[in-house]
């Protein structure tokens, strides 16, 4: 049942609700390839414009005619055929550029939407796309990027996570949520997945059943950053794998059919489990999809914040899995070309992204590593990265994102460099930067995170920073704290620097950067 079913006029929605009821969001995909594509750019309508998104596209900056693209990668795997089919788009139609977004997704950038059909073909081909990769619907589900090789799993996820993205992807029950719903699911003890901050996760727990013990998850919902960030809360129910579609459908049902639709900036499901709770809430999910065991064993230990770089054993015995790290989540076509050579020639022909920006190349044979590791590319994306260029994560900024208030990538890439380069530190501390409060580069959860503003000074307005520090996620999840005041753009280097320093001097030992 879509929500038009649902709606009745006496409902109070706002203007984006009213534009949803006249034209679903994926009805657009037609109209760029019937109409768009052939009449182009200036005759798409505001409305329209706005309804890209259902199709993964974004009106780019400055708004003349250019956009960019997200493509969803379940889980952030991808073979090696489909990394090439990538490549491919983004050297015919995004000047080569490929951007690692902090969500397992891959972005394009200076697309025309003349060029979009046969970039959606192109995607079809390879089994990808780009279909709700934004917008106001299920997105991209990320989850463990080491699934089906992973030590550290519980459960291989692939399955689970390709059946809940099939049900849900292009489904018109859902494709009018009444804001974004991230999902995430990960067998990993380690929390690959940042469970806390998406609207629903799964992550491994266990219980025994009938006298069995059975491998599960635990459930989380309402987690989501942006200007009023929220970490999910733990329902108490244990569900089984052949469970997870049930439960990702009834906490979907729920979000649309309950969620608020009246402000644009109180609509996510957040909003709503913040007034519920987390035990009305279940009561409303076991309503819709009946008894549910309550919760088991917890089986996350840790977080490890999405990073795997080096070479790393797998599960299985002589395979070893490489974790690169793509500066500020950047590479070119040749680059990701040349990657999916290499998975074909050393690994198993599959590729990963990493909810930090990173690829990972698995099913390497050990014997095997040394002469991989001889390719040229690895010396710019390499296993072995300086320590803080290689926890630095940043969001697109005001080089392409119309909502940005600041740069940010290049900005961050400068960053670190001057800190490898000046301060020594055996422990990583992550820096993220977004450049407004929307926070898909994930600032509340970094070390050090940077949130761009501008600054009134006696040469105009300039680039500034609010800096937040102190954020991470499992035990102890807390968002980073504000500091008082903002640094210029031109000044963050060195304040970080010195910021840096003063941890290192006055902290105790084995105290981390988040609880010093
Ligand atoms: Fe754009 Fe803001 Fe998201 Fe950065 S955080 S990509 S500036 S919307």
């Amino acid at each position: 049942m879509a929500y038009e079913a649902i709606w009745t006029s006496t409902q109070k929605i706002n203007d984006v609700e009213k534009q949803k009821l006249e034209k679903d969001g994926l009805d657009i995909i037609r109209t760029i390839i019937d109409d768009y594509s052939h009449q182009g750019y200036d005759a798409i309508t505001p409305d329209d414009m706005n309804r890209f998104k259902w199709a993964g596209v974004y009106e780019q900056k400055p708004k003349d005619g250019h956009f960019m693209m997200r493509v969803r990668i379940n889980s952030g795997v991808m073979t090696s055929d489909q990394a090439r089919g990538l490549a491919g788009i983004a050297h015919a139609y995004g000047r080569d550029l490929v951007d690692v977004t902090t969500r397992q997704a891959i972005q394009f950038h200076w697309l025309t939407v003349e060029n979009l059909p046969d970039i959606f073909h192109r995607l079809e081909q390879v089994g990808l796309y780009s279909f709700e990769a934004c917008g106001d619907c299920p997105r991209t589900i990320v989850g463990n990027p080491l699934a089906g090789i992973d030590k550290d799993e519980l459960i291989d996820t692939t399955d689970i996570v390709n059946e809940v993205n099939d049900f849900f992807l292009m489904n018109r029950d859902f494709s009018n949520l009444p804001r974004k719903y991230k999902m995430s699911i990960s067998g990993n003890i380690y929390n690959t997945a940042h469970a806390e901050i998406n609207d629903l996760a799964f992550t491994p727990a266990v219980k025994v059943l009938d006298g069995q013990e059975v491998i599960g998850f635990h459930v989380w919902v309402g987690g989501g950053l942006s200007a009023k960030p929220y970490l999910a809360q733990k329902l108490d129910l244990f569900v089984r794998p052949e469970d997870v579609l049930k439960v990702a459908i009834g906490v979907t049902t729920i979000f649309r059919d309950h969620g608020y639709r009246e402000k644009r900036h109180r609509a996510r499901l957040k909003f709503l489990i913040a007034d519920w709770g987390p035990e009305k809430f279940q009561e409303k999910l076991i309503e819709q999809i009946g008894d549910m065991p309550t919760s088991g064993e917890d089986k996350t230990v840790g977080w490890n914040a999405a990073y795997f770089d080096g070479v790393h054993p797998q599960k299985q015995d002589g395979l070893s899995y490489v974790g690169l790290n793509i500066p500020v989540g950047r590479l070119d076509a040749q680059e990701l070309e040349e990657l999916a050579r290499i998975a074909d020639e050393f690994g198993d022909g599959t590729i990963r992204t990493t909810m930090s920006q990173n690829i990972i190349i698995p099913g390497v044979p050990s014997d095997k590593i040394d002469a991989m590791l001889k390719a040229s590319i690895f010396e710019r994306l390499t296993p072995n990265p300086n320590r803080f260029m290689s926890r630095t994560v940043s969001c697109t900024g005001n080089e392409f994102c119309n909502l940005a208030i600041v740069e940010t990538k290049e900005r961050a890439n400068r960053v670190a460099q001057y800190l490898d380069e000046h301060i020594e530190l055996e422990e990583p501390v992550r820096i993220h930067f977004v450049g407004c409060p929307n926070s898909c580069g994930q600032k509340h959860i970094a070390d050090i995170g940077l949130q761009g503003a501008l600054i009134k000074t006696e040469d105009g307005m300039v680039d500034a920073f609010d800096i937040a520090v102190g954020g991470t996620l499992g035990e102890g999840a807390k968002f980073n704290d504000r500091l008082k005041g903002k640094v210029k753009g031109d000044d963050i280097a060195a304040v970080l620097a010195q910021l840096i320093q003063y941890y290192k001097e006055q902290r105790q030992q084995d105290e981390s950067f988040h609880s010093f």
